[in-house]
């Protein structure tokens, strides 16, 4: 089977990783390459942080700190961020020498084949100060949604708004000072030179999409697409190495091709490989299934623009699927960086044994639409649809421990080929879902849990017991870890006995921790 590529693309660094972060993109890229593994499937899971936004810019000046320093500071807590969750990427992108040099030879070959074009374009621009202004340097209403916001991706209805388009632009650090529109030349992607590629792509997509992502792809399919800038008459960013726009900086936000080209080639690393081509992977003989997972509001960047550039260079394999999410809300408010109530996974895995969090947050993650999070719901779900059926059904199973090996039906092998195959529809790249895979965990345990074990079917109770914590595991780490002897999920069910064993139990406070 062609190896599955997963790819949870690096927040903006400019902080750590909130709770919605966590139960969107991360959570789910972490379970997804953890269930692929487990079934035997090649898979490389690459993650990170993107350091080129001037949303570092604007928040370090507001924390009085150095963008440099920002950038570095929230790496490092992203990283623990998701350790301390248990997701376990293969790569993690940082800032180096060598992400540069990856960014500048994509982008250098997409200008050596004469795909990017020079173009005028209408900036805001601050006469006061001489400066240029784009997406977090400048505030005003969206064109498409009229929301009020930055210029680049909008939050609000996800279409990419040109600087020089938002509606009454202001500086978002001298809102006081006039702004007018002035015409600089940079190079451009005109995406609208890929509409048939596009249309045929998201055509082949169309059954797998997520509603959000399908609704933003009919909606730009139907207007002219638009000339997506790659370089910027701004400082902060990497150096465009182009003679036509002399002083420019690539648009960070089109770096997602070569970023993710990198985090591929970074985890493939990770597993001993010679580092070489960073497109090795991504090549279309190699044949592999990549999967994106972020949130809706990156959909422009990474499922348009970034499906455009790739059509456009050829060879190298188009994203098989996107799994796109919505907000996750704290206590009925939105989660966010900026406004202070960040609450972490580093928090709460304090707190919280970590698998609790990670099936709370599976089982009322922003799948499909926004949901909430709060702690007095988390803490009376984990309770009674986990800890406490997990150990009755753990109490249950060990009243077996020594009788040897136990007898297994035909019926139960059935039973257990049915139970894994709920998992597989919930957990397969194509319908992934992390929302309902912690319902069907939740829906089989309850299974084991109303199941009156007899002396005559222990060995069926402890077949399926052993499958259903296989299929759980890619969710509670922890408790597979030192339940199972090893984690695969098996394809075929064949087994005719089971050897009970001691099993290890839930418990609602993390060790060290507790309120
Ligand atoms: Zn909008």
């Amino acid at each position: 089977m062609a190896a599955l590529l997963v790819i949870a693309p690096g927040p903006t660094a400019n902080g750590d990783l909130h709770l919605g972060h966590l139960a969107g993109p991360f959570l789910s890229a972490d379970v997804c390459a953890r269930y692929a593994r487990a079934t035997g499937r090649d898979t490389l899971f690459g993650t990170g942080v993107h350091f080129t936004q001037n949303y570092i810019v604007t928040t370090a000046r507001r924390l009085g700190e150095q963008p440099e320093e920002l950038r570095q500071r929230a790496a490092e807590q992203v990283e623990a961020t998701l350790a301390a969750a248990g997701i376990v990427p293969d790569g993690f992108v940082r800032f180096d020498e060598r992400y540069l040099k990856t960014v500048r030879t994509f982008f250098e070959r997409l200008h050596g084949e004469g795909h990017l074009r020079l173009r005028k374009v209408k900036f805001p621009y601050l006469p006061d100060t001489g400066e240029y202004l784009t997406d977090a340097y400048v505030r005003g209403g969206c064109p498409v949604c009229l929301a009020e916001g930055c210029a680049g991706l909008c939050e609000s209805c996800g279409h990419w708004i040109a600087s020089g388009e938002l509606l009454d632009p202001r500086s978002t650090r001298y809102p006081e000072l006039p702004v007018e529109l002035r015409e600089k030349e940079v190079l451009v992607l005109p995406l609208e030179e890929h509409r048939p590629a596009l249309a045929s792509y998201f055509a082949r997509l169309a059954g797998t999409m997520r509603p959000r992502l399908a609704q933003l792809v009919e909606e730009l399919m139907a207007r002219r697409l638009p000339d997506y800038p790659i370089t910027l008459p701004i400082d902060w960013g990497i150096p465009a190495p182009f003679a036509e726009t002399p002083g420019q900086v690539l648009y960070s936000d089109t770096e997602t091709v070569a970023w993710s080209l990198h985090a591929v080639a970074l985890a493939a690393e990770s597993r001993g490989e010679v580092p070489g081509d960073e497109e090795r992977h991504w090549a279309l003989e190699a044949g592999p299934e990549v999967v994106y997972f972020f949130g809706s509001d990156a959909s422009f960047a990474f499922a348009l623009a970034g499906t455009a550039m790739l059509l456009a260079l050829g060879g190298l394999a188009l994203p098989a699927h996107f799994v796109t999410n919505e907000f996750y809300e704290l206590d009925s408010d939105k989660f966010s960086t900026s406004r202070g109530h960040v609450v972490t996974g580093r928090q709460l895995t304090a707190e919280v044994p970590r698998d609790l969090a990670r099936y709370y947050l599976a089982a009322t993650g922003p799948d499909y639409q926004r949901t909430n999070f709060t702690r007095a719901a988390m803490d009376r779900v984990c309770g009674q649809r986990l800890v406490e059926p997990w150990n009755r059904v753990a109490a249950k199973a060990e009243a077996h421990l020594d009788r040897g090996p136990l007898p297994v039906s035909a019926r139960s092998r059935h039973a257990a080929a049915l139970s894994a195959e709920r998992f597989a529809a919930a957990l397969n790249p194509r319908r992934f879902s992390l929302s309902s895979a912690a319902a069907t965990l939740t829906e089989q345990l309850g299974r084991l849990d109303r199941w009156e074990v007899t002396d005559d079917d222990a060995g069926d109770f402890w077949h399926e017991l052993d499958l259903f914590l296989r299929c759980a595991a890619p969710l509670l780490v922890d408790l597979a870890a030192e339940a199972l002897p090893d984690d695969a999920i098996p394809a075929e069910h064949t087994a005719t006995t089971v050897r009970p064993r001691a099993l290890p139990r839930l418990t609602t406070r993390a060790r060290g921790g507790g309120r």
